[in-house]
Formats: structure tokens, sequence, C-alpha cells
């Protein structure tokens, strides 16, 4: 018999999981709540930032090089374009932690990049406003990608390969018995799988709540602005600020506007992105605002658009990749903190590598956790 795997969660690292499951010889099915590339997850807004330059840890350097690769081959095999490479930016205070992993990438890694004194950037990028110590480095090989498109498609290939995805499915406990076998029981019924991928995104801690302290889950807003004059925007690369003004920014396909983000503090905690406030208080604007006139003058001072969205994080904003500590057939992929998109192909590989017992691709122990806080889950009363 084949082996049969389930993968919960047919989002940006689900459907890249599927994907590759899809190509090796077993039977796979996902779950999804909604359907594959909707926008109520970690997934929306049309654009996501594609970079090569890490601003936290180099050792995730080979796992965005493999995810290039890996999206190159999505690709080519579904004929879509799924990223568009324009260059992007990542500016900031020259001394700060971020921008000196920045600096060490760019003197390591093989990729080109040029780096910009602020008088020099701020003649190269005019769109941009600089404190003083900042510097700007330039990505060769970065740019948008299109979030939404690249799920969808991820998935639309797995179910042309033979996979199965069950859409508007809620799975509601998955369970390892003692023959090992794993139970993912949905509102429906239960279904028996050999290893089982959990990659629901914000919502992990609800589909695996003995994990609730390990998942912190958070609500962000993106906010798009107008520019200012015609044209302004044409040549506007996607960009990211360090902390502590951090900022991320991309603009939209017709150059019309740019969509901003900001940083942690800016995120509001949620138990659970089912029944979080999707309104966005006047407020909480503000931060915003302030931002966009202090660092991208060329935009409006009002929002034209307000979306939110829903992530998982951990405590040291590494993602969990790794079996579950008391159910070793089944893999957890959540946690990604804000960073997860340019790597899910890379992230989906190695998801696939694990059910299927491939050697990985590509090394992700650094991000293995030798103890994970588990708590206590009460049985169901059965009155
Ligand atoms: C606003 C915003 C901007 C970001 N910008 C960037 C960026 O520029 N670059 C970058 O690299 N990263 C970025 N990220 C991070 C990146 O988008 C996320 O890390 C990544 O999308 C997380 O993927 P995921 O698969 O964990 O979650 P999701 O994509 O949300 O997927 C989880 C899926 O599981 C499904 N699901 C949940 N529960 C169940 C259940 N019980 N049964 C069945 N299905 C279920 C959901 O419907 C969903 O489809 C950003 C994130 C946000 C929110």
């Amino acid at each position: 018999m084949r082996q049969r795997v389930a993968v919960i969660g047919v989002g940006t690292i689900g459907s890249q999981v599927l994907w590759q499951l899809s190509k090796r010889d077993c039977e796979v099915t996902g779950y999804e709540l909604f359907s594959p590339g909707h926008s109520k997850g970690a997934a929306g807004g049309e654009t996501r930032l594609f970079r090569t330059l890490e601003l936290e840890d180099l050792r995730y350097d080979p796992v965005v090089d493999r995810a290039d690769e890996l999206w190159k081959d999505l690709e080519a095999t579904s004929g879509r374009e799924l990223r568009q490479i324009t260059g992007s930016l990542v500016m900031g205070d020259e001394d700060c932690p971020g921008m000196r992993t920045a600096l060490e990438g760019v003197a390591q890694n093989g990729r080109e990049y040029r780096v910009y004194s602020r008088e020099d950037a701020l003649k190269a990028f005019p769109q941009f406003a600089l404190d003083d110590n900042d510097i700007t480095v330039w990505d060769r090989d970065g740019g948008i990608i299109k979030p939404e498109l690249t799920v969808n498609t991820a998935a639309a290939l797995a179910e042309a390969n033979g996979a199965t995805i069950l859409r508007a499915t809620r799975v509601e406990c998955v369970d390892q018995r003692e023959d090992g076998t794993v139970l993912v029981t949905t509102d429906g019924e239960t279904r028996e799988f050999d290893r089982v991928v959990v990659a629901s995104g914000a919502w992990t801690a609800k589909v695996l709540p003995d994990m609730i302290d390990v998942f912190h889950m958070r609500r962000l807003v993106s906010v798009w602005f107008f520019g200012k004059q015609p044209g302004c925007l044409d040549d506007f690369l996607p960009y990211l600020r360090t902390e502590p003004a951090y900022s991320y920014g991309l603009p939209v396909p017709d150059r019309s506007a740019v969509k901003i983000g900001l940083g942690f503090p800016n995120h509001l905690p949620i138990d659970c992105p089912d029944g979080a406030p999707l309104d966005v208080a006047e407020d909480d604007l503000r931060p915003f605002i302030d931002h966009a006139a202090r660092y991208l003058p060329v935009l409006d001072s009002y929002p034209m658009r307000i979306s939110t969205f829903f992530e998982g994080y951990t405590d040291d904003r590494h993602e969990y990749a790794q079996p579950h500590p008391r159910m070793d057939n089944v893999f957890v992929m959540a946690g990604f903190s804000g960073h997860g998109f340019k790597m899910s192909p890379a992230m989906g590989e190695v998801g696939a590598d694990w059910a299927t017992g491939t050697t990985p691709h590509v090394d992700t122990t650094f991000l293995h956790r030798e103890h994970t806080p588990l708590v206590e889950v009460p049985e169901p009363s059965m009155a």
C-alpha cells in the first residue's frame, strides 16, 4: 500500500508540501478551511517581499536559495509568473544588528548587491527619506511575490498530479494511535494516515491545543497609500527598513500606490483568527500615517486601503519545523513569524522530505528545539 500522507492547511506552506508530495509515490490529502489562495490567513494582500539578504540569521541563506530554485520550477511547470524580480532594497542604521547581518550576507553569499551611502541612496532612490546613519543595500535578486497566486498554483499542480484537496473542511483533531497511525477528524468523519504535516498557520494552536504555549497569534495590518504625484512611484523598489523604525513596502502592479507594513509591536495579539477583529481603529492607523510621513514623503497623508491578515509567531521568531514531541508521525510547520513566504517552496520540500523519509534537500536542523512546552488538554467529557 502507498504511504498515506495528510497536510492540514493548504496555505503558504501546506500548498508547497502538497505539491512536492504529489510528485512522489504516496497518496496525498490536503485539508483546507477555505480554498487554496484565499486571503483570510497569512497569504493575502497581493504582494510579498522576496529578498536574498537575511537580517536575522545567515543560516537561512541556503533555504532562500533553494526556494528561489523551486519558484522557478513552479513557474516553469505552471506557465504562470509568480514573482517579479525587480531588485529590492534593505535600508537602515549601518550599526544596527539587522544591517550588520545583511552586510555579512553581502560579503559572503555570492549574489550581486550594491551598498549606497546615505547621500548616494537619496539620489538613487528619491522616494525615500533616511535617518542620519542609514545606508541602503540594493539586492539584484529581490522582488515581488504574488502570494495568493503562488498558493493557488502549487495546490492546482498538486491536484493535477493526483492529490486530493478537501476544501471548506475544518480539521478538528489530529491524534496519533499507539500503532503509529494518525487519525484526522473533521466535522464529518475521521480518516487514518501514516504521516501528517500540520501547516495551519495562525490556527495551529487550535488544531494542536497542547502547543498553545509555543505559538502566539497576531493580527497584521497592511495599509496602502497612493503616490502624491502621477509617475512618482514608477521606479519604486520593494524595500525593508531595519529596526528600530522597521517597515516594509511594495508597489501595487500599476505603481499608483505602495502597501506598507510595520513591525512586531504594531501587531495585535489574538487568540485565534476565528472571530478576531477585522476593523482597524483610527488610533491603530496613526503609526502607519506617521511612518509614511517620515520615511516615504512621496505618499499621500492618509491610506486608501486597509486590510488585516493573521500570522503565528514563536518566542524566538524562528519557525517550528520538526515532529510533534508526543506524536512522532506528525510534523509541525508553523510560527513563521512574519518571514515565511520567501522560503515557502523550500520549506514545503522539507515537509515532503520528512513525510517520505527522504534526505532533506536543505539543512533546517538549526531550527530544531530541544524542548517544546506542551500543555495538558482535558479529554472531552462524554456526558
Ligand atoms: C501582512 C503580512 C505580510 C507579510 N510579508 C511578508 C513578506 O513580505 N515576505 C515574507 O517572506 N513573508 C511575509 N509574511 C510572512 C508570510 O506571509 C507567512 O510567514 C506565511 O504566509 C505563513 O504561512 P502559513 O502556511 O504558516 O499560514 P497560512 O498561509 O495562513 O496557511 C495556513 C492555512 O491553514 C488553513 N487552516 C487553518 N486551520 C485549519 C483547519 N483546522 N483545517 C483545515 N485548514 C486549516 C488556513 O485556512 C490557511 O489556508 C507576511 C505575513 C503577513 C501576515
